[in-house]
């Protein structure tokens, strides 16, 4: 396992020399060519996403976040803990935006320990609201990827067959204590098919690599805060479905929202299931979703009945991972030169200014990178096509 891979390394690899990339622009500022690598990682985003294959659209996903003395170098401001746990509420909101049918939960390592900080559930506003208080805890010590991953692999192990079961860490640190042989963990971890990633902030470690490398997962070093939260949004689209996972037909639930008439005397407020577990907010409502199968209350979809176990959420949760499935056609780049008459941008009508323009394959309608970028992530369709579909 320990043997090196076929491939050069990363440090001689093509891509990832970005200290040989890096060109000053006339006013001696690296800020131009920085830009430009984030920009060709965006767009490779977009290529990576087209094909049909099968996704893990129920992902269990623990993301492992280093809260070790280094985080709280000043290189990401105000400084490495702040900046990340930002990122993490905006990652944690479009994790679920993207995958309604998904859980994450969070785990924080230091001190050479690892504690959960959330458990595994659907409910963005838990997470953020403790990475809001996560803010202020000091950080110490070293981190342990041990103790961490073996954490994680004690609740991901139970998860069911078609899920996805996934890891994404968040390392700071170039050093580990681990308490036993981790090669042994992540052959146990490839055994479980538990994807682990790795997002550094410093540099390359090589444990890391091979933890990736094993586990199918992918490892990536932060250039700057941009490209951190690029990378991040690498992660919240569902992951390829390993061939060997197994395909299951689930049961759902798909409660609407009822509301008991006011005028209605025998009608009285009642406790939400969900507030069992939280302390905060009032508990009593008139209206709420009620279980198809065994009737129990919630305020919020999604979420698995504490009851009977029925997964229900709502329609517009499913119609929204369904453009996960049939993602839209890349736009095709074309340098600026070939387009014929005005050069204006389809979507934002701004003038077309960059060297290059992205046109659709099927309304030859062109647009800017921002509108390309925005349409495929975000719209998932063209605005022109519809246009042309919906005009008399
Ligand atoms: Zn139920
Ligand atoms: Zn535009
Ligand atoms: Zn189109």
């Amino acid at each position: 396992m320990d043997e090196e891979p076929e491939r050069a390394k990363r440090w001689e690899g093509g891509y990832e020399r970005t200290w040989e990339v890096l060109k000053e622009d006339e006013t001696g500022s690296l800020k131009a060519t920085v830009e430009d690598i984030v920009f060709k990682a965006k767009r490779k985003r977009v290529f990576e996403s087209y094909g049909k294959v099968r996704l893990g659209m129920m992902r269990h996903m623990f993301v492992v976040i280093d809260t070790s003395r280094t985080m709280e170098d000043q290189d990401l401001k105000p400084n490495r803990l702040t900046s990340t746990l930002k990122l993490m509420e905006y990652f944690v909101d479009e994790y679920f935006d993207q995958n309604p049918i998904s859980q994450i939960g969070i785990i924080t390592t230091r001190n050479k320990r690892a504690e959960k900080l959330t458990d595994l559930a659907g409910n963005p506003k838990k997470h953020i609201s403790a990475f809001k208080k996560a803010v202020d805890t000091p950080c110490a010590g070293e981190p342990s990827l041990y103790n961490s991953l073996n954490l994680a692999m004690q609740t991901l192990k139970h998860m069911p067959g078609h899920t996805s079961r996934e890891v994404l860490v968040i390392f700071s640190s170039l050093t580990t204590c681990d308490p036993a042989n981790i090669y042994e963990l992540i052959k146990t971890l490839k055994g479980l098919k538990i994807r682990v990633s790795v997002i550094g902030l410093s540099a390359e470690v090589h444990v890391c690599t091979i933890l990736t490398r094993e586990t199918g997962g992918t490892y990536h070093v932060i250039l700057d805060e941009s490209h951190f939260r690029e990378l991040l949004t690498f992660h919240v689209k569902p992951p390829p479905a390993s061939s060997s996972s197994e395909c299951s037909l689930i049961r759902m639930g798909f409660p609407q929202h009822t509301i008991a008439s006011v005028s209605d005397q025998d009608s009285k407020p009642s406790f939400s299931m969900s507030h069992l577990d939280s302390n905060g907010g009032p508990g009593l409502t008139l209206g709420g979703y009620y279980c198809p199968q065994c009737r129990a209350k919630y305020t919020e979809l999604p979420v698995e009945c504490k009851v009977c176990g029925l997964t229900l959420v709502s329609a517009p949760h499913l119609a929204r991972s369904f453009h996960h499935l049939f993602p839209m056609d890349a736009f095709q780049e074309m340098p600026l030169e070939d387009v014929q008459g005005e050069r204006f941008c389809q979507a934002c009508q701004g003038e077309l200014k960059d060297k290059s323009v992205y046109a659709c394959p099927v309304c030859s309608s062109t647009f800017c990178v921002e509108c390309d970028l925005f349409i495929h992530d975000t719209l998932h369709c063209c605005p022109c096509c519809i246009h042309n579909q919906t005009a008399p």
